[in-house]
């Protein structure tokens, strides 16, 4: 059984996630997955020539980040197809490796973090759906100290991602992340109990 983990930009989805796979449980990361599908000899690179140009892949064979970008950049045609092929791309893999990791109990129950759960449409493929979450201006202040990134530059961020309210509707368990770690570590045990066992 899948279980969706998602919530906004720091949020603090990867921390519930290694909250998670401390207690045992198995999380496969989408972002880490989109890395592995777009490394050097992925069918999905065949797939990205075909629609954006042999310039996107560097001497060695790797894909040109930057290049592939700049090629999609600002073309909403060609962003929509950039994003269909990998989200695909990672989907697929994550089906195949969820398989695997389930074959030996059907009934095992892993998570998914992936931070555009909603947005890629992917919560109907999920069993239930945990949403961590935290005020906007408590977000802000921890991705400014994380990142590095300038307030303005973080709500920009947050405007292309759906709106809080939206997610907490659609959700069916809602981790609030708003104070410091032994109330995060105190949701998440509890969301396990009353869903987990
Ligand atoms: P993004 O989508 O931007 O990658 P995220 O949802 O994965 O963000 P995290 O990386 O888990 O968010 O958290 C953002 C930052 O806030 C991290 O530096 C993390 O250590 C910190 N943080 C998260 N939750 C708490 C908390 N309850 N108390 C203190 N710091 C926290």
């Amino acid at each position: 059984m899948i279980y969706g983990l998602t919530g906004g930009i720091g949020s603090g989805k990867t921390t519930v996630a290694a909250i998670l796979r401390d207690k045992g449980y198995i999380v496969l990361d989408a972002d880490e997955i989109g890395r592995e599908v777009t490394g050097k000899d992925e069918p999905l690179l065949r797939l990205l020539v075909r629609d954006f140009g042999i310039e996107i892949i560097n001497e060695d064979g790797t894909l040109d980040r930057k290049a592939l970008a700049a090629k999609a950049f600002g073309d909403k045609r060609k962003m929509n197809r950039l994003n269909e092929l990998v989200q695909t791309a990672i989907l697929c893999r994550a089906v195949e490796k969820f398989h695997k990791l389930s074959l030996s109990d059907y009934n095992k129950v892993m998570f998914f973090d992936v931070p555009l759960l909603f947005e890629a449409g992917w919560d109907r493929y999920m069993q239930q759906i945990w949403l961590v979450t935290a005020p906007e201006d408590v977000r802000i202040q921890r991705v400014e100290i994380r990142d590095g990134l300038t307030e303005e530059e973080i709500r920009e961020r947050i405007r292309h991602q759906m709106s809080e309210e939206e997610k907490m509707e659609r959700a069916d368990v809602i981790i609030q992340n708003d104070e410091g770690m032994a109330k995060l570590m105190a949701q998440v045990e509890k969301a396990i109990a009353e869903n987990l066992r």
